[in-house]
């Protein structure tokens, strides 16, 4: 009897993108370490090399490891295609490099990550590309700026650290009304919790170092949506080089079989741990997207299908003096840069997120001296609550 039900996103976790590599009856995607692939029939090499049928020729353009792990992320986000890169940086260095030419403009938001951030400040200007920021939330002056005419819409939901949300479908529309290509950064809410494709986006990309793989010990990054789109930024990254290592590769794929589990506890734990900080004395504010004091709780509400294992919160006291003395209380999480994995990982934005900049241009920002970014990790919820409770003492 055949299913012909098409299965959930745990099921696609643990099985999708791997029947293809399951090489003489192995259960497990092998790590193809090759860097090239022979062919002794010169007319299949040449229908493999002209993309008319499928198979590997080099592997700075394609690996069997690889691309078992883009079917995977391809499958979960419900895309047409996806392509991958050595780290989610190199992803969206790709993806910005593929679609911007001098004389275009993009339209993004102030609160991106870091890095993007600075490839919008630091790197765009110079290739002679207009870059417009604007305020995470004004929905209103950011279709403002998209109908002046963009090339490229440039969105992350929720962001990081104060996990703003912005109205993903709203924006979508209106880059669509200009022929922009609409690009998210799905990576704080993984594709078990959001699905910006549905939303109308074109691409959606992740830092696969993070929740995707989930245990801290491979970078990598990835893209997906429509094939055409794909395949300019395959085409880029191909030249350019950033390709992802097969052994990383192995390594998420291995991780993301758990990634609907993880992220599933990682929801119901991080919902419990804003609500003890939200009515905890010695905590001015907390910052989760699933709360009811969350600014847009509504629209988090409509378009995910869970809140995510991120949050943020401000200590009473206001200063990175109290920060220094709070953080190393913490018995269960590691004070570091990264988030996502299934360790609790907390860190203040002066160290993580916002490192390059000074203190003035954090403040100018919105972004607290005693904010504490908190990565929930897949730990028994009652001890990292207990654990709060006690280094809040
Ligand atoms: C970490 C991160 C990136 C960059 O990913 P790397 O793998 O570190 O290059 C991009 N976007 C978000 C939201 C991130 O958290």
């Amino acid at each position: 009897m055949t299913n012909n039900n098409p299965p959930h996103q745990g099921t696609l976790s643990v099985w999708a993108g791997e029947d293809d590599y399951l090489l003489q009856g192995a259960t497990q995607v092998p790590v193809v370490h090759s860097v090239s692939f022979g062919y002794n029939d010169m007319d299949h090499w040449l229908r493999v090399a002209l993309g008319q049928e499928p198979g590997h020729i080099y592997g700075r353009n394609t690996n069997p490891t690889v691309h078992a792990f883009e079917e995977k992320v391809r499958l979960l986000e419900g895309a047409e295609a996806a392509t991958s890169a050595s780290t989610g940086m190199g992803i969206i260095s790709s993806a910005l490099s593929t679609f911007l030419s001098p004389g275009d403009r993009v339209v993004s938001i102030k609160d991106t990550y870091g890095g993007t951030n600075k490839i919008f400040i630091e790197f765009l200007p110079r290739f002679k590309v207009d870059v417009q920021l604007c305020d995470t939330t004004d929905h209103e002056q950011i279709e403002a700026e998209i109908a002046k005419g963009c090339q490229v819409l440039y969105l992350e939901s929720p962001t990081n650290p104060t996990v703003k949300i912005t109205d993903l479908a709203r924006l979508a529309k209106a880059g669509h009304a200009v022929g922009a290509i609409v690009i998210v950064d799905n990576t704080f809410a993984t594709p078990i919790n959001q699905n910006p494709l549905q939303l109308g986006a074109d691409l959606v990309l992740h830092s696969a170092t993070k929740f995707l793989g989930g245990h801290a010990d491979a970078l990598g990054g990835v893209i997906c949506g429509k094939k055409e789109l794909v395949e300019q930024v395959y085409h880029y990254r191909e030249i350019n080089g950033a390709t992802l290592h097969p052994m990383a590769a192995y390594l998420l794929l291995r991780g993301m079989k758990t990634l609907s589990l993880r992220v599933k506890q990682q929801n119901q734990s991080a919902m419990q741990v804003a609500q003890f900080l939200e009515s905890h004395p010695r905590i001015e504010r907390v910052f989760y997207p699933g709360l009811e004091s969350h600014e847009n709780h509504a629209i988090a509400r409509q378009q995910m299908r869970g809140f995510g294992g991120m949050l943020s919160f401000m200590l009473k006291e206001n200063s990175f003096e109290a920060v220094r003395s709070f953080l190393p209380r913490l018995r269960y999480a590691h004070a570091a840069a990264n988030l996502g994995a299934v360790e609790t990982i907390v860190g203040p934005p002066a160290t993580t997120s916002h490192v390059e900049c000074t203190r003035e241009e954090r403040a100018a920002m919105g972004i607290p001296e005693s904010l504490i970014r908190y990565s929930t990790g897949i730990e028994d919820v009652e001890d990292l609550i207990a654990d709060l409770d006690q280094a809040l003492d």
